[in-house]
């Protein structure tokens, strides 16, 4: 499937981009994997937002990744069809080793093989010069 635009890229679904998420976008672009750190208080936390869950400081930074964690919980993606992506899908809650939480595809685990406390790597994925996926391998 194309963009319709008359290139041959594959299509992809594009994540939102915000003034809250841009650091992390700046980062997978560079091969790291940010996580947000509250300048205040210390804790780490992803998703990224405005104000600090624990001490509500706005004063906020990013802090790059090991890129390494564990599944926590998944699922496989087997219906409806993604455009672009070949059926199915793995994606992992993945707890990093900084403790937080996100989520991300699964790229070279099958679906029989992906199980709760799998550690896996971050690795990225290119899209273009706007946009790099972190994907996730078997560590
Ligand atoms: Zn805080």
């Amino acid at each position: 499937m194309t963009t319709g635009t008359g290139d041959t890229k594959p299509y992809v679904v594009r994540p939102m981009m915000n003034r809250d998420s841009q650091a992390f976008w700046d980062g997978t672009a560079l091969g790291e994997l940010r996580i947000q750190v509250c300048n205040a208080c210390g804790v780490k936390r992803f998703p990224p937002g405005p104000a600090c869950p624990e001490c509500g400081a706005l004063d906020r930074g990013w802090v790059a990744t090991n890129g390494t964690g564990t599944v926590f919980s998944y699922v496989v993606h087997r219906y409806p069809a993604v455009p672009g992506k070949e059926m199915p899908i793995v994606i992992a809650l993945i707890e990093l080793d900084e403790g937080v939480r996100m989520i991300g595809e699964c790229v070279g685990v099958a679906d029989d093989e992906i199980e709760i406390g799998m550690p896996l790597r971050v690795d990225f994925n290119r899209i273009d010069d706007d946009l790099t996926l972190p994907i996730w391998r078997k560590a």
